[in-house]
Order: C-alpha cells, then sequence, then structure tokens
C-alpha cells in the first residue's frame, strides 16, 4: 500500500513510518514540525519508499498519486496543565489538528477510496467514572477544563470519522491509544516518562504530581504499533483501546524509573490540585484481545531498559 501518515515526525507517527516500511508499504509522511522533530524521520531520507512533505494537515491536503491508505496523528501531544516544564501550550492548534485536519485527511481518505486510520485516545474517557474504561464507557470529560482542547478534539474527530464511515462510506478505523513510552519522545513534553527519566539520568528527585496515588498504565511503543497496524489490517470500523492494561500508581512508576536508573535522589512531591489530572486508567482490551488477537508483550522494566539509550544520547550522557 502507499500510505500517507500525518505527524509522521511525531513519536508515534515516526514508529508508524519505521514498521509500515518494514513491512513493504512506501510512506508518504506529513508534517508541520511544531511539536515533530527532524530527527525522529533523518533516518529516512533517502529511503526509496518514503517521502515528506511538510505541511499543516489544518489546511487543504494534496499530494500527488494515489493513496491506498490515510492515518491521522498528527496533533500537539496534550501538555500536562500541572506541568512547569511542559513548554508547549497549543491550545488552538490542538483544536485545529483534532478538528480541521481529521475534516482535511478523512477528505484526502475518501477522494482516494483510501482507507483511514484516526489516531483518538484514552482522554476521550476524561477523569473516568467506569473503571477499566471499555470501549463503551462514554466518558466523563470537563469540557471547560485545561485538558478540553485536546479531549473535545478528540471526540469531535471520533464522531466526524464516523459519520465519514456512515454518509460516505469510506472504510474507517478509529484507535483510542493509552499511555505510551519508548524512544523518540519529546524530553521537553512534561509527559511523567521524559519528566522523571530524564530527572534520573541527571541524578535528581523524581517530581510526583499530587501524591502519586493516581494510577496510569504504560505501552512501550513497538507493542502499541503492533496493535494499531493489525487494526489497519482489520475490518472493525468502532473503536479499539490499544494500550497496556498494566495499572500501577506514578508512585510505583517513579520507583520503577529510580529502580533501572540507580537513581539515588528519591522524590519530590509537586502541588498538582488545579490540574484536574484523571485519578485512574486502565484499558479494557478485550476488544483488541478477540478482534486483533492483540495484547502487548514488553514489561514495563524492559520498556524502560530499551528506552534509556536514546534518553543518554539527547542528554550526551553515552
Ligand atoms: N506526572 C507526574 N510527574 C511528572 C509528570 C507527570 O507525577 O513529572 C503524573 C501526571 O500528573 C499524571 C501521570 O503522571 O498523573 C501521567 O502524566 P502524563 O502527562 O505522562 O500523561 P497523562 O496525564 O496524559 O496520562
Amino acid at each position: 500500500m502507499r500510505i500517507l501518515i500525518s505527524g509522521a515526525a511525531g513519536f508515534l507517527g515516526s514508529h508508524l513510518c519505521d514498521r509500515l516500511i518494514l513491512e513493504g508499504h512506501d510512506v508518504v509522511g506529513m508534517d508541520n514540525f511544531v511539536t515533530g522533530s527532524q530527527d525522529n524521520i533523518a533516518h529516512l531520507m533517502g529511503n526509496e519508499h518514503f517521502v515528506f512533505y511538510k505541511h499543516d494537515i489544518s489546511n487543504y491536503i494534496f499530494v500527488p498519486g494515489k493513496l491506498d491508505a490515510v492515518l491521522h496523528f498528527a496533533s500537539p501531544a496534550s501538555p500536562n496543565p500541572a506541568s512547569p516544564t511542559a513548554y508547549f501550550n497549543l491550545p488552538i492548534q490542538t483544536m485545529k489538528a483534532g478538528a480541521l485536519g481529521t475534516h482535511n485527511t478523512l477528505g484526502l481518505a475518501k477522494a482516494n477510496h483510501a482507507r483511514f486510520l484516526l489516531a483518538s485516545t484514552s482522554e476521550i474517557y476524561g477523569d473516568p467514572i467506569e473503571h477499566p474504561q471499555k470501549e463503551t464507557y462514554a466518558g466523563n470529560v470537563d469540557i471547560t477544563g485545561p485538558r478540553a482542547v485536546y479531549d473535545e478534539a478528540k471526540r469531535f474527530a471520533e464522531a466526524l470519522t464516523l459519520a465519514y464511515h456512515r454518509q460516505h462510506g469510506v472504510d474507517t478505523r478509529i484507535v483510542r491509544i493509552f499511555n505510551t513510552y519508548g524512544p523518540r519522545m519529546d524530553l521537553e513534553d512534561g509527559r511523567a516518562l521524559p519528566n522523571m527519566l530524564k530527572q534520573a539520568l541527571l541524578g535528581q528527585p523524581l517530581t510526583v504530581y499530587g501524591d502519586g496515588c493516581q494510577t496510569r498504565s504504560f505501552c512501550y511503543v513497538d507493542d502499541l504499533v503492533d496493535g494499531i497496524v493489525r487494526l489497519l489490517y482489520s475490518d472493525e470500523h468502532m473503536p479499539v483501546n490499544v494500550g497496556n492494561p498494566v495499572e500501577m500508581t506514578i508512585l510505583q512508576f517513579a520507583q520503577a524509573i529510580n529502580d533501572v536508573t540507580n537513581n539515588q535522589a528519591g522524590i519530590t512531591y509537586i502541588d498538582a490540585r488545579s490540574s484536574r489530572d484523571p485519578q485512574r486508567r486502565q484499558p479494557d482490551i478485550t476488544r483488541a484481545q478477540s478482534l486483533l488477537g492483540w495484547e502487548p508483550k514488553i514489561q514495563l522494566q524492559e520498556g524502560l531498559v530499551r528506552t534509556l539509550p536514546y534518553f543518554k544520547r539527547k542528554l550526551n550522557l553515552s
């Protein structure tokens, strides 16, 4: 297939480029580098199975040649409102990428009679009351809260994707991605893993927001990409959760990072009362298991070990 990936220079987008080229496809990468990084795709430049266009998908997209699939992964990552280090705060670009970007990429898929896959998110569940989260759960999003720009844009994107499927017969897929980590994450985006792994490698205490009893379930990027590719090849049109169901507190997560890096500096607690941090998050992956035969294989300890060399390189420690 000839596959367009929006957000190709991002963390997930760039791993998807690699995997799909490995599978024998031709990839058309697109990114405007607002949050993506040229470093993430530098190794693909000159590859005969990869072409790249610098473009903002909030504007009309023109790509020469026929496309067989369009994967919409472009969006600024949602900055954690509690994070003093998240340097990106792009509320309007976030809404435009989710709304206009989804409209344009769907239009591109429709014009090409191409398959379409939307990168959605566990954030559409908001601060969930149902636990673990099944795809049937409608969510608990605070419309006026600090995370709404990301959450509501992705909820809109899902609704628009299904509308194109139902009205225009576009062959769509929706993946709801839970917390994911691995090489090529942006060290400055304020997320738990980049913050903490950086702090640990520099021998600093890890910043835990609130009391650290909030939970997340972290998936290693290779597992996640495998789930997404299986969904792309499937015939499933309704949303599918893809993430690691091993739930842990952020304190346990911090401890695992201090252990793997042998960091002796411990933990420091940061007040996060205004961040509206979801208190629990864990995917129910029953649908991914039964529809795609997928479940994650890489445990946290191993995933962290695989992630370390990238962080060391970025911090000039190796
Ligand atoms: N977190 C933390 N310290 C940090 C960064 C994040 O304790 O330096 C917490 C954050 O409050 C949240 C969890 O880690 O409870 C995951 O945060 P992240 O931003 O990675 O993802 P999301 O909140 O979108 O799940």
